[in-house]
């Protein structure tokens, strides 16, 4: 991702649009500093596009889902409801979470990795949700100059483009070099004081309210700010820059901890599964398996799941898939299993789906694609809308020759999640392989348009118009009327651009 699409997802947000652009959403009159709340969901729209292709992007459906719930869960308790809000993981070394304009709410995996407990990531989460839900952001945008708009959009992309881990491309860094000059007006987007007191006590609100331990966002912060004091943590001021953290702020924390008093809330399952998984993906696999390992031997009687998970991630990662096997054995139980093998004295655990899913991708390593697909399809049917599993699964039927009984279960799943760009990629290469050349370029065209790459999008349905390889009318008449249908929407959007440039 270059600056250069940045800047004009950007400036699309900013000008005023030329009327014969009627199509486009109303963005008003930005010098007058006045907002809707719409506006305001369009400019973010607009910057998710571009955060949802970058490779930083954390795609996976389990952790991602996670977060998700964890979010839906806080938001669930507000007084007012905002199904709008949104949640996403973003791959990165430093300690941060941000809410963007529109309220997309960002938080890096190292944050998520540096949580002890559950109660501590959804305190952070409750904390940016309380931001959004106070509208913190438009009311700064309200009454802010034009100017301050542009660095207030150029900082929300910043931060993502500041990311300490520069492995991801340089030409992440290079933008966030070139947007340090938007960047001076920084001080005037930070939130307060007032805005960061009012972000505690709603946050905390929600975090007693959804059941978490509300000390858990005192807890966190209060470590945030004594790692930054001594300095031990990489890349903490970025979080720290944008949310004013002091010792008073602490305090005030904690006089507020006195009145709502604290409770014992266990991590569930999913949240020690999440942080075990993104420590078995970091690092190099042998690193990861040594460190799971270290974990399990200290802990020889009752060995937490979620590390013998890590572990065997770890060790599929290092191609080692006869250990992972083994590994992944000892916790996979289903109840008509022997009693003796299953771990706690007897009790049946149900099988939950992350295990199952690596289960199968062992196997199907192994190319042991009858197992794999047997513990597949033994997952689905007890979660049949894990995203995980049914990625997986469809992969598996296409790469064993059978896109046919793939199309029919896609089309059942796109139906229920029709926003899903992954199933049309699948969908692409299912109609691929049955030799639907029209039918291929269209679902990769819907693959496209829903990672909001549209000029992909349109170059997909033009190559599909173009099939007369076992050309068919139905499918030929759908893909020319979306081709229209997408083709006037770049235009728009070509218009757009244009008219920044006069501007
Ligand atoms: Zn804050």
């Amino acid at each position: 991702m270059t600056l250069r699409p940045l800047i004009a997802c950007l400036a699309l947000a900013l000008v005023a649009m030329p009327a014969p652009a009627q199509r486009l959403p109303d963005l008003g009159d930005v010098s007058s500093g006045s907002l809707s709340e719409q506006q305001e969901r369009t400019i973010g729209n607009r910057i998710m596009r571009d955060v949802r292709i970058d490779p930083a992007y954390l795609d996976d459906p389990e952790i991602s889902d996670y977060v998700s719930s964890l979010g839906a869960r806080l938001l669930s308790v507000a007084d007012t409801p905002r199904p709008d809000i949104d949640y996403f993981v973003v791959q990165d070394d430093s300690i941060n979470a941000f809410a963007l304009v529109g309220g997309h709410i960002g938080v890096h995996t190292a944050l998520i990795m540096l949580t002890q407990s559950e109660s501590e990531l959804a305190g952070v989460l409750a904390h940016e949700t309380a931001h959004v839900l106070q509208k913190h952001q438009a009311r700064m945008i309200h009454g802010a100059s034009r100017s301050q708009w542009t660095s207030l959009a150029a900082l929300a992309l910043a931060i993502l483009a500041s990311r300490s881990n520069s492995s991801q491309g340089g030409q992440i860094t290079e933008a966030a070099v070139a947007s340090a000059g938007a960047l001076s007006m920084q001080n005037q987007i930070d939130y307060t004081r007032e805005h960061e007191r009012e972000a505690d006590r709603v946050g905390l609100t929600l975090l007693d309210r959804a059941g978490f331990d509300p000390r858990g966002m005192e807890a966190f912060f209060e470590r945030l700010l004594r790692s930054n004091r001594v300095n031990e943590l990489k890349g903490m001021p970025s979080y720290l820059r944008t949310h004013p953290l002091t010792t008073e702020r602490i305090a005030d924390m904690q006089d507020r901890l006195q009145a709502v008093g604290a409770k014992m809330v266990p991590d569930s399952f999913d949240y020690r599964l999440a942080r075990a998984k993104l420590r078995a993906m970091s690092g190099s696999p042998s690193e990861a398996v040594t460190l799971f390992r270290t974990a399990l031997e200290d802990q020889s009687v009752l060995r937490p799941r979620e590390d013998v998970y890590g572990l065997a991630y770890a060790q599929r990662r290092a191609r080692d898939l006869d250990g992972a096997w083994k590994t992944l054995e000892t916790i996979r139980s289903r109840p008509a299993a022997d009693a003796k093998s299953l771990p706690v004295f007897g009790v049946a655990v149900p099988p939950h789906p992350a295990i199952e899913l690596l289960a199968g991708q062992v196997k199907a390593d192994m190319h042991k694609e009858d197992e794999a697909e047997a513990i597949y399809r033994a997952a689905l049917r007890d979660a049949p809308h894990n995203r995980g599993l049914a990625y997986a699964y469809i992969d598996l039927l296409l790469r064993t020759g059978r896109a046919g009984v793939a199309l029919s279960d896609l089309e059942e799943r796109i139906r229920y999640t029709p926003e899903d760009w992954r199933m049309y990629e699948l969908q692409s290469r299912a109609f691929e392989a049955v030799k639907r050349p029209i039918a291929q370029h269209r679902a990769q065209a819907e693959a496209y348009f829903r990672r909001g790459n549209l000029a992909a999008a349109v170059d997909q349905l033009e190559i599909a118009v173009k099939q007369t390889r076992g050309s068919d009318f139905y499918e030929l008449s759908i893909a020319e009327s979306r081709l229209r249908d997408l083709r006037s929407q770049l235009e728009i959007e070509k218009a757009a651009e244009k008219a920044l440039k006069i501007s």
